[in-house]
């Protein structure tokens, strides 16, 4: 290996675990990706222990030192601004207002880190691997919440003058429950997106549907705990449940509703959706039609196509396929873009 050789890490910091990737000057990934438990909640220092840990794997198996790596791109599971993490999260406490980003900087002898949150951190990571998209990217991701993330045509993240951008879970969704009320987020808020589009939502819905006296008889109705039930949704609507699929499908339309004002704001170009759906194959393309039944509903036909040329597309939606290793390889394609 030539001595002026130079890489970019890529570390992605989850609450279990670190993804860890390396990329060289030419965007191109460099061995495999490594991964080590986080410690997050040992404090940043017991996570500063593994991160070294898991550069000297990544260089060593390549074959280089750890100076070859020049610049870093680190994303964490928190709101963070410049360096220091505002909101606990799942971290410890010591997390919270210290500039964790310099101080690992000084750590590792001054090599340059870009930080951001996990959310732009996958964004990148889905523009990193489309290597000929050239526009922007909203993505929007159903996990246990709603994340997402917004890459600028060029393949910067827009993260807001704070750092606060893009918390894509907590703008309002129009919805009330049936007794008119409006959901409860998992943020304390009332009528958040993520109140409807979410596993925590899910678990909500289904609790709520099968305590109606028409769906007693349902299959789901035999006692067992809401986290399987939500689990076993989903073979339930690929068997044609009615239930099951009323469930996913108002899911999938209050997300297209959520996706046409975001559109509206940022005109992207291009929405790719994340999250466990995106790795059912078959359902997901069902899935996918009731998103955009929502949001050609809400949103005007110029956000689907050209009203002049009928052949652009002005909005395209994609399934996520950066996989596992997505986050790690957007901060690090990032470090690249910063450091190089
Ligand atoms: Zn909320």
């Amino acid at each position: 290996m030539a001595e002026n050789e130079k890489y970019f890490a890529g570390l992605d910091i989850g609450g279990t675990t670190v993804k860890t990737v390396l990329v060289d000057e030419m965007g191109e990934v460099a061995g495999e990706m490594v991964e080590v438990r986080s410690q997050v909640k040992d404090g940043y220092k017991a996570t500063f222990g593994q991160l070294e840990s898991a550069l000297d794997q990544l260089t060593s198996a390549i074959g280089v030192g750890r100076d070859a790596v020049r610049g870093i791109g680190m994303d964490v599971p928190a709101p963070s601004c410049d360096g220091v993490i505002w909101g606990l999260a799942n971290l410890a406490e010591d997390w919270v207002g210290t500039n964790v980003r310099d101080e690992l900087s000084e750590r590792l002898g001054g090599t340059p880190i870009y930080m951001t949150n996990d959310g732009n951190a996958a964004a990148l990571g889905e523009y990193a691997v489309r290597r000929k998209h050239i526009g922007g990217l909203l993505l929007i991701a159903p996990g246990t919440g709603l994340g997402g993330g917004l890459v600028l045509p060029g393949g910067r993240a827009y993260e807001g003058s704070n750092g606060l951008a893009l918390e894509v879970g907590h703008i309002s969704s129009p919805y009330h429950e049936d007794d008119g009320e409006l959901p409860q987020c998992s943020c304390g808020k009332y009528g958040c997106l993520e109140a409807w589009v979410s596993l925590v939502a899910l678990r909500r819905r289904i609790g709520l549907e099968l305590e109606k006296p028409e769906n007693a008889d349902h299959p789901l109705n035999d006692g067992s705990p809401v986290e399987e039930k939500a689990f076993r949704l989903r073979d339930f609507a690929q068997d044609g449940d009615e239930l099951a699929i009323a469930i996913f499908r108002q899911q999938g339309q209050i997300l297209g509703y959520g996706i046409a004002d975001l559109v509206r704001v940022f005109d992207p170009g291009l929405v790719v959706l994340g999250g466990g759906l995106a790795e059912s194959e078959g359902f997901r393309d069902d899935y996918l039609n009731w998103v955009k039944e929502g949001f050609e509903e809400r949103g005007w036909p110029m956000y689907s196509q050209s009203p002049i040329d009928p052949d652009k597309i002005t909005t395209r939606f994609e399934w996520a396929r950066g996989g596992d290793s997505a986050a790690a390889l957007g901060v690090a394609f990032s470090a690249r873009e910063m450091f190089r």
